[in-house]
């Protein structure tokens, strides 16, 4: 469990770890219990934060190799303080322990590949014979606004992208999920320049006035579609960039050659890691009618039998929701399809114990219609539906607004790969679903967002393109008429 006196208690503004007027409490999601008390920054913070990342930004933008000695530190401060880390985003998140570790590890690997990567300069044909050059350059002054199931990752992609290219960058974690982000923010401060990165604990007030403060440029988000819509259109008087990471409603499919009894547990897996939880975990299941019963049976049995508990347990593999508003939603969305003659193959109810605990819970039986099966649920209830026709299950994969990811599951990967080229979605897997990489792009299609993270994709995102032209040597300046 992690040690109180490693949790910080304070925002990360021009290198400084400061204080703000008001405060908001942290709860563990696994005990109901307060465990930190933190500055609720507001317009006045966000003001220095956006004046100092403003100040550094030239100096920054001027020398690449120093970018990459201070991300190369950082990622090595990372990789010392792993543990520590780990323990704060299992805490905060609920998330096993093992998930707090991944999370850490992932984070340094990122930023070390962020760090080793190259963006490209072209140089174009000029009829002319001139000369032009097309760079990539910073935008300016960047903000990240962060949600909570996965709060370390996603701060540590965000930064390390933006500050990469040249740009600074004011951020916002989740108020639920900001003290392995404020844990990153001392490491920042001994790796990096002061006022570079600077890390903002606060609501969605701050959120708020980060859209719209006229000295930022650039707004990475991920989070809700309903979030992102309203951060697009706060971001269009100024025409801020944009990049949003939204929601989906995923769908898998298994083909009518899949073995139940290997892609059972795979499946459940991708359903239920961190509770569902998951951006791009499995949200509705298409399965052959052939294998249909073998799959749910395997499920439920799975589901069942799992070790539900917090996050320092032993063999303890879903844990609790991270909120209490998000297991109220999830039980919400199960009691309609009961209320729906949806059947509870498994769990179905809350856990008799403090903290936000939801059974992982299959449901069988549902429409497309059904709310379980066309809303997001993002937590630990699968609807699992039949199908007879492929054709017939790819137009109901593809049928809702979303388009983040999907996946076909399958004994034969070439036939998968034809379907799942069919699937609309930023990513698609055969025979796995979810999983991210420092160096492939993801993001959505649809209302699932706008732009691509990760890779050189997502480096790009955060700068503009310049061209530059420079006459052929024998003439030094060219006609425009
Ligand atoms: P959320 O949209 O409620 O909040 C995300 C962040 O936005 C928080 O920091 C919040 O304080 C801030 N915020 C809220 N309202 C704002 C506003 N009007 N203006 C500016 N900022 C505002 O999302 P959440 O509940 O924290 O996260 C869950 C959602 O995130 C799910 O829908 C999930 O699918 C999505 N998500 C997407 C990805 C992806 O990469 N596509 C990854 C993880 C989560």
């Amino acid at each position: 469990m992690a040690d109180r006196s490693t949790i910080p208690a304070r925002a990360l503004i021009d290198g400084q770890m400061v204080g703000a007027a008001a405060t908001f409490d942290v709860v563990a999601p696994a005990t109901g219990e307060v465990i930190a008390s933190l500055p609720d920054c507001g317009p006045a913070e966000l003001d220095r934060a956006v004046e100092a990342a403003r100040r550094a930004q030239p100096v920054w933008a001027g020398d690449e190799e120093a970018r990459r000695t201070a991300l190369r530190r950082l990622a090595d401060l990372i990789e010392a303080h792993e543990k520590e880390l780990a323990e704060i985003v299992a805490v905060e998140t609920g998330h096993p322990a093992m998930a707090g570790g991944f999370e850490a590890r992932g984070a340094a690997h990122h930023v070390r590949w962020v760090a080793d990567a190259e963006v490209p300069t072209y140089e174009l044909p000029d009829a002319s014979g001139a000369r032009t050059v097309a760079e990539h350059v910073p935008v300016g002054v960047a903000a990240a606004i962060v949600p909570w199931n996965a709060p370390l990752v996603m701060a540590a992609h965000k930064l390390a992208a933006a500050v990469r290219v040249g740009n600074t960058i004011v951020l916002k974690p989740s108020p639920f999920t900001p003290l392995a982000t404020l844990r990153l923010g001392e490491l920042v401060a001994e790796a990096l320049p002061a006022g570079v990165v600077n890390i903002l604990p606060g609501g969605d007030e701050l959120g708020r006035a980060i859209t719209s403060h006229p000295g930022i440029d650039l707004i990475s988000f991920t989070g809700s579609v309903e979030t992102g819509k309203a951060i697009m259109a706060a971001a269009a008087p100024t025409l801020k960039r944009v990049t949003l990471e939204l929601g989906g409603n995923d769908a898998a499919i298994v083909l009518d050659d899949a073995d139940p009894d290997v892609v059972a547990e795979p499946l459940f897996r991708s359903a239920f890691m961190l509770s569902g939880q998951v951006c791009q975990a499995i949200k509705r299941l298409y399965v052959h009618r052939s294998k249909y019963d073998a799959v749910v049976e395997r499920l439920a049995a799975i589901a069942s039998a799992v070790v539900v508990g917090a996050p320092f347990e032993p063999d303890v593999a879903v844990g609790p929701l991270t909120t209490a508003a998000q297991r109220d939603r999830v039980e919400e969305l199960v009691e309609d399809a009961r209320a729906h003659g949806g059947q509870i193959r498994a769990g179905g109810h809350r856990l008799d114990r403090p903290g936000c605990f939801y059974a992982p819970t299959i449901v069988t039986g549902l429409s497309d219609s059904d709310r379980l099966v066309a809303e997001e649920q993002f937590g630990p209830a699968l609807p699992v539906l039949v199908y007879d026709d492929l054709e017939d299950a790819i137009t109901r994969a593809n049928g809702t607004p979303y388009g983040l990811s999907a996946s076909v599951w399958t004994s034969d990967p070439a036939r998968g790969e034809e379907v799942g080229r069919r699937l609309v979605g930023g990513s698609v897997w055969i025979n796995k679903h979810a999983g991210v990489d420092p160096g492939i792009p993801f993001g959505g299609m649809r209302q699932s967002g706008i732009g691509r993270e990760s890779g050189l994709a997502g480096l790009l995102g955060f700068t503009e393109l310049r061209t530059v032209t420079v006459p052929a040597a024998e003439s030094t300046t060219e006609s425009v008429a």
